[in-house]
């Protein structure tokens, strides 16, 4: 689970809220929780992307309080060991795109660049004055000494001085954007903030400190790299490599490189030697657009452009997340009705490690609060656990209508039909396997009463409701929550 969405209250309760709730998700199958950035941010009120300080986990007086948005490093501690406790590996979300609210500003050279091709130089070099000095007084030295100043950035978008917001590039040796970053924009090093040069020596070390230093601080099992498209990759697989030498542990070292072709993902995953997984953003995408075209989606071609259907072991796949959630910066949600047969899709089929969104699950609060469905996911999770298992077999039969079958695997033998209609009640005839001959099938959602007895070809007619997904499993007394 991705165990948080944007709009979570500023009461530094949520660490505590979410031990309380970590036996329950362990039932409900649940093995691994994604927490937000647990790092010091600009205020309380940062969701954590905002960040200051990677030292500071809410344990010293900086930025207005000694907690996060989500507590305090004790707080933090205390939810790590209940998931422990139950089992379930902690991912923490690390951000080193860039830093947010300096304590002082400096007075340094730049060349101001086009916004929308930052390749581009529209000024002559000059002076302004950034919030690029960092000294952490309330933390005072204490795991790193290490005081950051405008060498250690590339760029920043704003200039007290004259008060103008842009991108400007910082001058100085050696001082260029990072060449491995996604070329967007002309190149899209720049995201926010003041952006970390990941090539000064200094900064190379000061996190590679950090990594080993983190890992040890709080015990997770798996680090989501941030903001991946903006950093440079050379840096990122030493790193990677770096944090992999000194753990203990095999981490999970997954990351967010949003970019909706599959090509750009690829050849990222490549350079990187496949040593981390990343976000299926593809397949966001698809959901989204079958969500909005409704009928008129070719529900053959959901996995098209797709990385769980070109790299189906180093896919993460989501229904939705923090950015793409209502009035945020990626925003592009999947519709409501859409809700079940996104995460059919996601949590029933072979392939992809799939992350439900807290929101979805929960809800999401904001201005215009947003419902989650917490049943329905639980009920495909269980599904998922029961029978998800072994061979698949796809039916994609037309644009509205599509199914695949589980034969199961020695410990679970049973098999689950799951089929999708995006038009009108229909039904889809797939193969369950010639042993499942002559069992009786039955819905496990509440979609549909019937009952259908699987033919001596190991056939089936299994019907689906308009603008859904049915799960069929064979009759056997017992009915999924
Ligand atoms: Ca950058």
């Amino acid at each position: 689970m991705q165990a948080f969405e944007w709009y979570l209250p500023d009461d530094g309760e949520y660490y505590t809220n979410m031990k309380e709730r970590i036996p329950e998700l362990k039932d409900s199958g649940f093995d691994a929780i994604w927490l937000p950035p647990m790092f010091k941010a600009t205020g309380t009120n940062d969701t954590g992307y905002g960040i200051y300080d990677l030292y500071d986990l809410g344990e010293f007086d900086q930025k207005g309080a000694v907690r996060t948005k989500y507590g305090t490093l004790e707080e933090l501690r205390e939810l790590v060991d209940v998931l422990h406790e139950h089992d379930m590996q902690v991912f923490a979300d690390v951000v080193l795109n860039h830093k947010a609210g300096a304590d002082e500003t400096e007075l340094f050279k730049v060349i101001q660049v086009d916004e929308n091709d930052r390749t581009k130089e529209i000024s002559d070099a000059h002076n302004i004055e950034g919030w690029t000095k960092f000294t952490f007084p309330g933390r005072n030295g204490k795991y790193s000494d290490f005081e950051w100043d405008f060498n250690h950035f590339t760029g920043i978008d704003y200039d007290q001085k004259n008060d103008i917001t842009g991108v400007f590039k910082i001058l100085g040796d050696d001082k260029h954007w990072s060449d491995g970053v996604s070329n967007e924009k002309g190149n899209y090093d720049y995201l926010m903030f003041a952006d970390i040069d990941h090539k000064h020596p200094a900064v190379k070390d000061d996190l590679f400190h950090w990594g080993e230093w983190f890992i040890n601080h709080v015990y997770i099992d798996g680090m989501r790299f941030d903001a991946l498209k903006h950093i440079e990759r050379d840096f990122i697989k030493e790193f990677v490599d770096h944090i992999h030498d000194v753990s203990d542990k095999d981490l999970y070292l997954f990351g967010e490189y949003w970019q909706e072709d599959v090509e750009s993902k690829s050849d990222y995953l490549f350079e990187m030697e496949y040593n981390l997984d990343l976000f299926d953003v593809g397949l966001h995408y698809n959901l989204c657009q079958a969500s909005n075209d409704a009928d008129n989606y070719d529900m053959r071609k959901i996995f098209d452009n797709s990385l769980v259907q070109n790299h189906p072991t180093l896919a993460v796949t989501f229904v939705d997340n923090h950015d793409s959630q209502p009035g945020q910066s990626l925003e592009s949600f999947v519709e409501p009705w859409f809700n079940k047969i996104a995460y059919g899709l996601i949590l029933l089929r072979k392939d992809g490690y799939p992350c439900v969104f807290y929101g979805d699950y929960y809800g999401m609060g904001g201005d215009n609060p947003i419902e989650g469905y917490k049943d329905t996911i639980d009920q495909l999770i269980d599904i998922r656990k029961r029978y998800a298992y072994g061979k698949q077999i796809d039916f994609f039969e037309s644009e509205q209508l599509i199914g695949f079958t589980r034969h199961g695997d020695e410990e679970h033998p049973g098999s689950l039909a799951v089929v999708i209609s995006t038009g009108d009640m229909t039904s889809l005839r797939m193969d369950v396997g010639e042993d499942q001959a002559g069992k009786v099938y039955v819905e496990l959602t509440g979609e549909n009463e019937n009952e259908v007895t699987i033919d001596e070809d190991g056939f089936g007619e299994f019907e689906v409701g308009p603008g859904t997904l049915c799960c069929w499993a064979e009759k056997i007394g017992f009915f999924v929550k």
